[in-house]
């Protein structure tokens, strides 16, 4: 049987319909929840909507998928045991790599057994005369938990766009956050992508070696960093391993989480020719270190340009086609305030005489016919189209769930103007709600696995407090959240993050208010914060007694 598809019901753990906590999500965050809070001895148990573990890493399959923060780093740092001993065989893992290590973590510390896959939440309705949460799943299953962590992941809601006619389209469609399971053979087809950010640009060199012909249909273009993945070295892992613990304690205290060498002088500080030599360094060595060449380029608009002005001279020497390269540069937008890229010969894709690039910025796609993909008039001929259109990101796997707290309140409807929430942990009105990197939390702006350890600590230390306390209910005050809110908004529009419209500013989805999404203040800063927060009594949190919680 395949790892990612056991369905392990042993353990009458997942019987159980009275609960401490319900963690909704079986990825990196509710299987490291499953884990901290199982061994509190608290009665936990997990909804997982798909058939085995691993969030991000179990839908997403398409071809090129890995990730671009180096495994060593990108890895649970919570047990010196399991990073001592697994290895990771490249420097950037793929896809089933990564897969294979969640499973192995589900294994390990035996969580399956609290784990219900195929089970997805659909409504979770708060009682506020128990304080109990009614959690109701896919399954027909409902389950009484004190607390519900949501551990669904920042993007985990695939979004396709409402082309006119897209059900018509007589070919295969994809969309890169829900392939499937089985391998998907390109060769001989004639091929539509359909978006380049970081999914796409990770896809079509590998689906332009297979296809007769891909055709890539780009609204903006992206800035792309070179990943210069290659195999782990015995002495790389070792160095990592030798130096774990320390090394893992100061990336806790950085900007994002990631360890690299954070060039801190202004770009402005260098002369032309120093500045030149630093990019160039950067990019031979690869990936997002790339952004830390110098500790202003998310802030100066004249230190963003030198920065991007590199990039787009390395765009224009891969790429031979002038018109292409010069629509494969992005111009409007300072490099990083949308999600840099990292790929692996992306720009020279378009040098192979099968890959074509279809500007659909002036002209967006007018409609998919049962042939293929109308643009401009034209008609492209093609036997499959991929959705790489994104996600719609940190919120919408929270508010496709049908949340209701005090009063009857709708978590949607409370956030229709943008997310509300304190410290990206709770939001005032839904009582025992937590999330794993929420809105308004460092989150996709970092090394994910590093903030989800941080949120699960947290809240692991919260629930023993609380405990030992005899308390069972807490929640934001709303004037904590709204001085939160205020704040993750002000350091936010002290940076250049605004001017794109991202993702992170929910401008990818139509109607979505442009809120920025995530808090851009620091991993060590934001750490500091929710330390602080709980040594002082869990300042802005109002608690209260428990009613029955298991002890
Ligand atoms: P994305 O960055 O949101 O890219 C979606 C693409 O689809 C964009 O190019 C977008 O154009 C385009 N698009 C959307 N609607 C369209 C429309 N109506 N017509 C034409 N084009 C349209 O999504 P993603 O590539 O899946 O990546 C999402 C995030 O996942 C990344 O930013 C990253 O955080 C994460 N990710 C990480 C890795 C990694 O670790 N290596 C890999 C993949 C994904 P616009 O830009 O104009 O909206």
């Amino acid at each position: 049987m395949p790892l990612d598809n056991q369905s392990d019901n042993r353990s009458s753990a997942t019987q159980a319909k009275e609960i401490d906590v319900l963690v909704v999500g079986a990825g990196f965050a509710g299987l490291y929840l499953l884990h901290r809070l199982s061994k509190l001895g608290l009665a936990v148990r997990a909804f997982e909507a798909g058939g085995g573990v691993g969030g991000t890493w179990y839908w997403n399959r398409y071809p090129g998928a890995r990730c671009d923060v180096e495994s060593m780093q990108y890895s649970f740092g919570f047990s010196e045991e399991l990073q001592q001993n697994w290895q990771w065989s490249e420097l950037f893992s793929a896809q089933p790599e990564i897969l294979s290590y969640a499973n192995h973590v589900a294994d390990r510390f035996d969580l399956r057994r609290f784990i219900t896959l195929n089970a997805r939440v659909n409504t979770a309705i708060f009682d506020e005369a128990s304080a109990r949460w009614r959690v109701h799943s896919s399954t027909g299953e409902t389950v009484v938990a004190c607390y519900v962590v949501m551990a669904t992941g920042c993007l985990s809601t695939g979004r396709v766009p409402d082309f006119p006619g897209i059900e018509t389209f007589e070919g295969r469609t994809f969309h890169t956050g829900e392939w499937p399971h089985e391998p998907v053979d390109f060769a001989g087809r004639r091929v539509a992508v359909i978006g380049t950010g970081s999914s796409a640009i990770q896809a079509i060199p590998v689906i332009a070696e297979q296809a007769a012909h891909v055709t890539v249909f780009q609204r903006t273009p992206n800035y792309s960093i070179p990943s210069r993945n290659g195999p782990m070295t015995c002495e790389y892992e070792t160095e990592w391993k030798t130096e774990y613990a320390v090394r893992r304690e100061t990336a806790r205290h950085t900007r994002n989480g990631i360890l690299y060498d954070l060039n801190d002088k202004s770009a402005l500080d260098d002369t032309p020719e120093q500045r030149e030599r630093t990019y160039a360094e950067r990019w031979q060595k690869g990936g997002v270190r790339f952004m830390a060449a110098y500790n202003d380029l998310a802030l100066n608009q004249a230190s963003n340009d030198t920065a991007a002005d590199f990039v787009r001279a390395r765009i224009r020497e891969i790429v031979k086609d002038w018109a292409v390269a010069e629509l494969l540069c992005p111009k409007d937008y300072p490099i990083g305030t949308k999600r840099i890229c990292v790929d692996t010969n992306f720009f020279a894709a378009f040098n192979r005489p099968n890959v074509g690039l279809v500007d659909v910025r002036n002209e967006a796609i007018q409609a998919i016919t049962p042939a293929g993909v109308r643009q401009g008039g034209r008609d492209y001929a093609v036997d499959d189209i991929v959705f790489a259109t994104g996600f719609d990101a940190m919120t919408g796997a929270l508010t496709r769930v049908d949340i209701c707290g005090r009063n009857g309140q709708i978590l949607a409807a409370k956030w229709e103007a943008g997310p509300r929430t304190y410290l990206g942990l709770m939001t005032a009105g839904f009582p025992n709600l937590f999330m794993i990197t929420g809105p308004g939390s460092p989150s996709v702006l970092s090394n994910m696995i590093v903030s989800i350890e941080q949120h699960v600590d947290w809240i692991a230390d919260c629930l023993a407090e609380m405990r030992k306390r005899d308390l069972g209910c807490i929640e934001p005050t709303a004037e904590a959240e709204e001085a939160w809110v205020a704040h993750v908004n002000e350091v936010a529009h002290r940076t250049l993050y605004p001017k794109a419209a991202s993702w992170y500013m929910g401008a990818n989805i139509p109607g979505k208010p442009r809120v920025f999404l995530p808090y851009i203040g620091g991993v060590g800063a934001y750490r500091q914060k929710c330390d602080d927060v709980a040594a002082n009594g869990y300042e802005g949190f109002v608690m209260a007694p428990a009613v029955t919680m298991a002890k």
